[in-house]
């Protein structure tokens, strides 16, 4: 089997690997380094900000610990910090410069050619790259993979401009902490950038066009957040659409669509990614694509056109690295003749890197009243336990979800420091339609914080299943 994929990050990269190792001959075309938006632009370099924005938390709780810096001397004297931008952002790109090179060396490894250039299918069977380098090749393959990701979401009346007017990507070019900065969005991606700004000493306003921030998040996680905002000192403008945004004086003004104005010194749009689905022929071989922009695709990934699937965000589906990594992966076992169940689009975590942090999986509150499905909700503050107790971690929660009767996990809430790690078993739980009652019998490590889980597994097995024996 010939696979040619178009696009090198997850949903790319990850079913080059799989694909290699089932013994397929395959090409990636890629216009960036490996690893895609996600890697050099996205999921990586914000964390890795975010990891910087973390220091700050833990410098800020230490006086609490007993640790005094030089020249304080009470528990509460908080001491200045000065945060060094052109260092973190110099770390940011060289983390994500070697995460890449480390990608694209598994992956040469693993026999996988790279051609460096843009794709565009021209039959169902070919892919033509038109290299950096110059020159063009035409790729001959048995399939087709289609995982081009997807563009920060521009507004017509917000053009960036990269130095005051900033999308997502245009984060690491800032040689300066923003004085105040707006953050239009108030969904992941511009929770995580706020956390991280509130940190550095930014003055940060959130125009958020719901009456609360992370609207599609649990209700219950986003109301700490939205606290933990609140004490930080970030304003909220809440109910706000933006309709206008421009360059004034220094900064820029967002005008709202109600007639009110915000202004800073920065403005950061964090509106949204569109599937990256033009000029590359797509339509043209008669590929499908949805009400929004993305490609029609079943539960293993294939398109409209029986030799071509398609992963990751291009999909236009759950925009998250792990979820196209998935689709990848999937679409090369369909492809290559192995045993493959449909994406559990119902068992799919993610996590939002806020600190703390919100981590989910599966179902939320939310979806199952939406849906009309019964569940039974166990939530425990994590303010109980020991070891939040000892890293001095008040704000957060566990919460499980689980059918009446069976007991079946169906859905978690994790909201912690550490939550995207501590989420694993409650998804090892809904993936496998654990009971509550069998999350309570592996060992957990005492003191811990995944402790918690499982107390909240055996308040919610003793109420539904009410056959747990201590
Ligand atoms: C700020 C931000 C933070 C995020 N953080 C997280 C996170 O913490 N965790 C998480 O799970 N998700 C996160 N995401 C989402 C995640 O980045 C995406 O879901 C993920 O990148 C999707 O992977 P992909 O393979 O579909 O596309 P991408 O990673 O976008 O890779 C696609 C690649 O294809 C290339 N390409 C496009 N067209 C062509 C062409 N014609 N020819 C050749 N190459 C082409 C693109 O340039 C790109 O390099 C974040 C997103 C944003 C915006």
């Amino acid at each position: 089997m010939r696979v040619v994929i178009l696009g090198g990050g997850p949903g790319g990269y990850e079913a080059a690997l799989v694909a290699a190792d089932l013994g397929a001959e395959v090409v990636i075309v890629n216009d960036e380094g490996l690893g895609g938006a996600c890697v050099l632009w996205d999921c990586v370099p914000s964390k890795t900000l975010l990891t910087s924005a973390q220091a700050f938390s833990t410098l800020e709780i230490a006086p609490n610990l007993g640790v005094h810096f030089e020249g304080t001397t009470r528990s509460d004297e908080v001491p200045r910090y000065e945060v060094d931008l052109p260092t973190i952002q110099k770390r940011v790109r060289k983390l994500a410069q070697d995460q890449s090179d480390d990608i694209r060396r598994r992956v040469v490894d693993d026999g996988v050619r790279l051609l460096l250039g843009k794709g565009r299918i021209v039959d169902p069977h070919t892919v033509e790259a038109r290299l950096v380098e110059g020159g063009a090749e035409r790729l001959e393959g048995d399939a087709i993979l289609v995982a081009t990701g997807s563009d920060p979401r521009r507004l017509p009346t917000a053009p960036t401009d990269g130095e005051v007017i900033l999308s997502s990507q245009d984060v690491y070019d800032l040689k300066e902490v923003p004085e105040r900065l707006v953050v239009v969005g108030a969904g992941a991606t511009g929770a995580e950038y706020a956390t991280a700004f509130l940190r550095f000493g930014s003055e940060v306003t959130f125009v958020c066009s719901r009456d609360r921030v992370l609207p599609s998040q649990d209700s219950d996680a986003a109301l700490v957040i939205e606290d933990v905002f609140e004490r930080r000192g970030l304003k909220a403008v809440k109910n706000a659409k933006a309709a206008k945004v421009e360059r004034a004086g220094g900064g820029a003004v967002v005008h709202l669509e109600d007639g009110r104005t915000v202004e800073g010194s920065h403005v950061l749009l964090t509106v949204g990614q569109v599937p990256q689905t033009s000029g590359i022929g797509l339509e043209e071989v008669g590929i499908a694509l949805d009400g929004k922009g993305g490609v029609v695709v079943d539960g293993v990934s294939r398109t409209t056109v029986p030799s071509i699937y398609a992963a990751g965000d291009v999909t236009g589906k759950l925009m998250l690295a792990s979820v196209a990594a998935m689709q990848g992966r999937i679409a090369m076992w369909h492809l290559l003749g192995q045993a493959v169940a449909p994406l559990r689009w119902d068992a799919v975590a993610a996590t939002i890197f806020t600190d703390p942090q919100i981590a989910t999986v599966g179902l939320s509150e939310q979806q199952a009243a939406k849906a009309n499905i019964d569940v039974e909700v166990e939530s425990l503050p994590l303010a109980g336990n020991s070891r939040a107790k000892m890293s001095n971690q008040r704000d957060g929660f566990v919460k499980l979800l689980a059918r009446p009767g069976s007991g079946t996990i169906v859905g978690g809430a994790i909201v912690t420091g550490y939550a995207s790690d501590l989420i694993a078993p409650v998804s090892v739980a809904v993936l496998n339609r654990l009971t509550a009652n069998q999350l309570t019998q592996p060992f957990q490590i005492y003191p811990s914080f995944a402790g918690s889980i499982q107390e909240c597994a055996r308040r919610l097995a003793n109420r539904v299943q009410g056959h747990y024996r201590y």
